[in-house]
């Protein structure tokens, strides 16, 4: 079928802010508890109730509008955004409508090794609604969310793939854990997009008369990264397809209903589809009226100084730093990085390298190299091993095994050693040194005994030596393999092959 299709997408992103309490009571911002436990007159609309803003909410909202670099008015109101569903106690949604928090924001995203700035064109505040639970029977209503600080981003209509649009959802979340601004979890429920998409035609766009858009269709209420990826490619294609039909008949693209769309995720080998929710027609009209009750939000240029201070290192600064000071690949910097915790728990365990030890040099590059792999591939693989060992005891466990006191081997035993201690006997601190001597994993590096295993090794194995000296270099293997057995395991390999290669250098036959 004809027509160069391309895409255009915008998502309104919902993020929920990890204030304490709620944006407009007391009440505490927390709902995975029995439902309707933390609620008040105020979050569930009772008459004669009275919101007052929370500070709490206030400052976060405002961190997340100076991260994404949001001109910010000095002066922003509260709209009430009027709808009627049994979660919405008041009838009415407390929203920045008019005079939003901020507008003309932006967050860089990479796609494919290339950065792609997206423009967001506003972010505001609003208050949550509560939620509706739905059995086979009945519906019931947990008003614990209803009230819960939220900040809306929204962005320009610039992306154009599915791939985009996770790579900018998978960095917001990233910068909004970073700087605290709120937990990011989409299970929970935390950070939740509306996805609007359009398809047009760009081969005949731009051309006059020439009809080349189909409308734009929203998709409310994406609550992971994968369903709004999905419900990108399908509704893409869908639309697409819908376009061509529309020509096919000879009529015009816009004059395809404009439509809000649910997404259903596949299940029971369904695939996952879009699922009409209303038309233009039944649009709804919300009535936004400047909230009566609730002054404008005033903020001074010291607010924006001091949401500016409470801004951290980001992740994309944290990585190049660790790739320039602990010279680490791309690859364990973003994976280290994966989240704030994680992140702390391998720069505290950087700076206890960095802490001078009597007698030993300081860290060499291949020193963090060494935590970084040990926390990637043997600390992430055990149950709580986070909680269990401390960053100061993967430094001490990278010096032992770099000083060849004991072997990688023996360094993994000593980790779940560390787990099981740590069950048995809580807050031990558990000094690995004493452990490896307790559990009889250090490894000989005295030379003299060293040289006793090389020579009884050279006594056993007088072809080896032969085929050594006619310059079949790998018979030393041999050698070592022996003189390792002798030691049953014990001896300190690289010493080992050190002073096998120095004998074999003197050896007279
Ligand atoms: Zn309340």
């Amino acid at each position: 079928m004809s027509g160069l299709w391309k895409t255009r997408i915008g998502l309104e992103v919902h993020v929920r802010l990890a204030s304490r309490s709620k944006l407009f009571c007391a009440c505490p911002n927390l709902f995975e508890t029995n439902p309707n436990v933390h609620i008040c007159p105020v979050c569930t609309g009772q008459p004669g109730s009275l919101p007052a803003l929370g500070r709490g909410a206030v400052e976060l909202a405002l961190r997340a509008a100076v991260l994404f670099d949001f001109d910010v008015a000095m002066l922003s109101r509260f709209d009430r955004k009027h709808y009627f569903y049994p979660d919405l106690p008041k009838g009415y949604q407390v929203t920045q409508q008019e005079v939003p928090l901020g507008r003309d924001g932006q967050l860089e995203i990479e796609v494919d090794g290339r950065r792609v700035r997206i423009p967001l064109s506003r972010i505001h505040i609003e208050e949550d609604a509560g939620r509706s639970v739905h059995s086979e029977e009945h519906t019931r209503i947990d008003f614990n969310r209803a009230g819960a600080p939220l900040v809306e981003i929204v962005t320009d209509p610039v992306m154009e793939t599915a791939q985009e649009v996770g790579a900018f959802l998978r960095r917001l979340r990233e910068e909004l854990r970073y700087a605290g601004v709120s937990d990011g979890d989409m299970d929970k429920g935390s950070m939740r997009t509306d996805v609007n998409i359009s398809v047009y035609d760009s081969s005949r766009l731009g051309r006059a008369e020439v009809d080349a858009e189909g409308p734009r269709v929203e998709i409310k209420n994406l609550n992971s990264i994968r369903a709004a990826q999905d419900a990108v490619d399908f509704e893409v294609a869908r639309q697409i397809q819908e376009a061509q039909e529309t020509i096919r008949r000879g009529a015009q693209l816009h004059s395809i209903t404009v439509q809000t769309r649910r997404w259903v995720a596949s299940s029971e080998g369904l695939p996952g589809h879009s699922k009409l929710m209303r038309t233009k027609a039944s649009q709804l009209d919300y009535r936004f009226l400047e909230d009566p009750d609730l002054l404008p939000l005033a903020l001074l240029a010291t607010d924006l100084d001091a949401a500016r201070a409470m801004l951290p290192e980001g992740p994309l600064a944290m990585r190049d730093r660790w790739r320039c000071e602990y010279d680490l690949s791309a690859h364990d910097a973003e994976v280290l990085s994966s989240s704030p915790q994680l992140a702390a728990y391998f720069e505290a365990t950087a700076r206890a390298l960095q802490a001078p030890v009597r007698g030993e040099s300081p860290p060499a590059r291949q020193s963090y190299k060494a935590a970084a792999n040990w926390i990637i591939n043997d600390l992430a693989s055990l149950s709580s091993g986070f909680d269990k060992v401390a960053p100061f005891q993967v430094a001490a466990l990278v010096r032992l095994v770099e000083s060849a006191y004991i072997s990688h081997k023996s360094g993994r035993l000593l980790l779940s050693a560390l787990v099981a201690r740590h069950v048995d006997q809580p807050g031990h601190d558990g000094d690995l040194l004493e452990m490896a001597q307790a559990l009889d994993l250090e490894l000989v590096n005295d030379s003299a005994l060293l040289d006793e295993y090389c020579y009884a090794a050279m006594a056993r194995r007088e072809d080896a030596i032969q085929s050594w000296q006619a310059g079949r270099l790998q018979a030393a293997d041999a050698l070592l393999g022996e003189a390792m057995m002798l030691s049953r395991g014990k001896a300190a390999p690289d010493k080992l092959r050190a002073r096998l290669l120095a004998l074999l250098e003197v050896h007279d036959t």
